[in-house]
């Protein structure tokens, strides 16, 4: 495999972003931002496949996230499952086509890894869904991964199946039952967006790989958005990795209150977070990427390195001179995801 600097990033919205707010992911991030009517409610763009292409950014984590319509969320957004549903196939299509037209490849197997990581430039998608109200039924899990899903975040705000983002909750009775269902299948599931009471649930009862695709630690940041100190030892006992956000707010506490000033965050924030998983695991094996680059917020929000997503390289020299090794770097960078993901794709 020519794995020589490549990075896998946890969590890039790119459907959303192209099917919602008519960004054209071909375009360079430089030119999206010319062309954005969205700029002053989602930021200004930093993720476009030649930035991918540039950064070596070689797998990326696509989701397939549809927003519930909660008070001041704009249309189009989903008011029953069905519509939910609907919007979430046409997310599954789009990658697809984005595939079938050569300009991505869908990982869903060991093999399909391997040929994206062998072919310098070849952008590799694995289909993660964020929030699970599209699956209609706990059942139907089998047939999302049969159509190409291979991660499952049942919660973002509250769904059907789990408590989320501030709308705490346990998990409810279709909820004990899709993991039940995702225990079944190969499905990684992916707790970020998880309250506290259905993630340790979720622990119990769902016996496969797990992850946290993007999440940083409320050690420094507590919101029940990100992760409790006791939520990140069960994921590392689980052998999970979690993955760093590079979202201001959610690495410096305040930095809204505080007048969002872009230059107050540096990658050495990221580094913070990422030191103390591993302070908690004792290695450098559970903690990744999971940008979530353009996931509503935009390069005002990012680390002032931070341009575009071809900056992400950036991380593995703010790692290394904070003292990580080059072989913990490396982990950091892809060889964490890379572990999650040859153990769970099929062959
Ligand atoms: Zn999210």
């Amino acid at each position: 495999m020519q794995t020589a600097n490549v990075i896998i990033d946890g969590h890039e919205d790119i459907a959303f972003n192209s099917l919602i707010l008519h960004r054209d992911f071909l375009l360079p991030a430089y030119e999206s931002r010319l062309k954005s009517s969205d700029v002053r409610k989602n930021g200004s763009p930093t993720v476009g496949l030649p930035d991918l292409v540039k950064g070596n950014v070689r797998i990326v984590f696509g989701t397939i996230w549809v927003p519930p319509c909660l008070p001041g969320v704009e249309e189009p957004c989903y008011r029953t499952p069905n519509e939910a549903y609907a919007m979430a196939v046409q997310q599954l299509d789009y990658y697809k086509d984005l595939a079938s037209r050569g300009h991505v490849k869908l990982v869903l197997t060991r093999g399909d890894l391997e040929s994206v990581l062998d072919k310098a430039g070849q952008i590799g998608i694995v289909l993660l869904m964020e929030g699970g109200d599209p699956v209609l039924s706990p059942e139907d899990v089998h047939e999302w991964y049969a159509q190409g899903l291979r991660i499952l975040a049942p919660s973002w705000h509250g769904t059907r199946y789990a408590g989320g983002t501030h709308n705490p909750g346990p998990l409810t009775d279709a909820g004990r039952e899709l993991m039940r269902e995702l225990g079944k299948s190969h499905l990684i599931l992916d707790i970020s967006h998880m309250s506290d009471e259905s993630f340790f649930q979720a622990l119990k009862l769902f016996p496969g790989t797990v992850i946290a695709s993007h999440s940083n630690c409320r050690a420094f940041v507590p919101t029940d958005r990100q992760l409790s100190d006791e939520m990140i030892r069960a994921l590392i006992s689980r052998d999970g990795v979690i993955g760093a956000v590079l979202n201001n707010p959610f690495l410096l506490n305040g930095w809204r209150e505080a007048g969002s000033v872009k230059s107050q965050v540096t990658l050495g924030h990221v580094v913070q977070h990422i030191r103390h998983i591993c302070d908690l695991a004792g290695d450098t094996r559970h903690v990744a990427i999971g940008s979530d680059l353009d996931g509503g917020f935009g390069v005002e929000s990012t680390p002032s390195e931070v341009d575009t997503v071809a900056d992400l390289g950036k991380l593995a020299f703010a790692l290394s001179s904070n003292g990580f090794p080059d072989e913990d770097v490396i982990g950091v960078m892809r060889g964490n995801w890379m572990r999650i993901l040859e153990k769970s794709l099929p062959a």
